[in-house]
C-alpha cells in the first residue's frame, strides 16, 4: 500500500487572506482564507482518511463560528517530507448541525460546504494544520490583538499537497506568494544509473549510511523528491522513505 497523501481540502484554490503580520485576522498563526469560486459554495472534501475530532456547531458557544476538526485516522504524507498524523480545522463551514463527534469520512468525500458563519465578511474557508492528533484552539495574545491559533500549529502549504486535479486562481496575498505542491511537480525518475540498483540510504551520509532493507530502485522508477541536502536527496517510493544520490534524479 502506497502511503496515503494529505492534500488540502478545496480544489478552486484562492487565497483571500493569509497569514502574519500583514494579515488583519490571521496575525499569530498560519491559517489561509480560501474563498473558492466567486459565487456559491465550494465543497470542502476529506483532506485524508479522517473523524471528526471537536466540534463547534450552531449553539455552542456565542464567541465561535462553526468549525471542524478532522484527524487523519493513520499516517499522511506531506510534501515536506513529514510521514505522520494530522489535523486540520476548518472554520466558517455551512451547515454542520447533522455532523457528530467520531464521525468519519473517507479522503476525498465531501465533509460540508465553505460558508460565511460567525465574523466573515464573504464565503470561504478559514483552515489550519496541526501536526499530531491534538484537536484544539488557544487564545494567542500580542498587546490587545488575540486570536484563537490550532494547537501545534504548522504551514498549509508545506503539509498539505495540492490536489492534482486544483486549479490555482490566486495564491497571492499583500505581496507573499504561497507555493502549494502538487505531487507530479516533485516526481522524479531515477535515470542513467549505470549499475543497478541505486540503493536507498537511511541518513544523508553516504559513507557511514546503512542500506535500507528493501533500498533498491532502478532506472525509470519513480519517486517524490522532498528535498535535496548535499550529494544526496529525500525521496519516497511506495512504503520506503530515504536518501539517494541526487544526480541519478530527473525531470
Ligand atoms: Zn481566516
Amino acid at each position: 500500500m502506497a502511503y496515503q497523501r494529505a492534500y488540502i481540502p478545496m480544489k478552486v484554490i484562492s487565497i483571500s487572506q493569509g497569514y502574519g503580520e500583514s494579515s488583519s485576522t490571521h496575525k499569530l498563526s498560519y491559517a489561509l482564507d480560501f474563498s473558492g469560486v466567486d459565487e456559491g459554495r465550494d465543497d470542502i472534501y476529506a483532506p485524508f482518511d479522517c473523524k471528526i475530532t471537536k466540534l463547534y456547531q450552531p449553539g455552542d458557544t456565542e464567541k465561535h463560528a462553526n468549525t471542524v476538526w478532522l484527524t487523519s485516522t493513520k499516517k499522511v504524507l506531506s510534501p515536506n517530507g513529514y510521514y505522520g498524523y494530522l489535523t486540520i480545522s476548518i472554520t466558517h463551514p455551512d451547515e454542520i448541525s447533522g455532523m457528530k463527534l467520531g464521525q468519519e469520512f473517507k479522503q476525498g468525500e465531501v465533509v460540508c460546504k465553505e460558508g460565511r458563519t460567525g465574523s466573515a465578511t464573504g464565503n470561504h474557508m478559514h483552515l489550519e494544520v496541526s501536526k499530531g492528533t491534538t484537536a484544539n484552539w488557544s487564545l494567542e495574545k500580542n498587546g490587545n490583538y488575540a486570536e484563537y491559533v490550532i494547537t501545534n500549529p504548522v504551514k498549509i502549504e508545506e503539509y498539505l499537497f495540492l490536489r492534482e486535479d486544483a486549479i490555482v486562481r490566486n495564491n497571492t496575498y499583500k505581496g507573499t506568494k504561497y507555493n502549494f505542491i502538487k505531487e507530479s511537480e516533485i516526481t522524479y525518475k531515477v535515470k542513467n544509473v549505470p549499475s543497478e540498483p541505486l540503493l536507498v540510504h537511511e541518513t544523508n551520509d553516504y559513507d557511514k549510511a546503512s542500506v535500507l532493507k528493501e533500498g533498491f530502485l532502478y532506472n525509470g522508477d519513480d519517486v517524490i523528491k522532498f528535498y535535496d541536502i548535499g550529494s544526496m536527496s529525500y525521496i519516497y517510493h511506495y512504503e520506503m522513505m530515504g536518501y539517494v544520490a541526487k544526480k541519478y534524479l530527473s525531470k
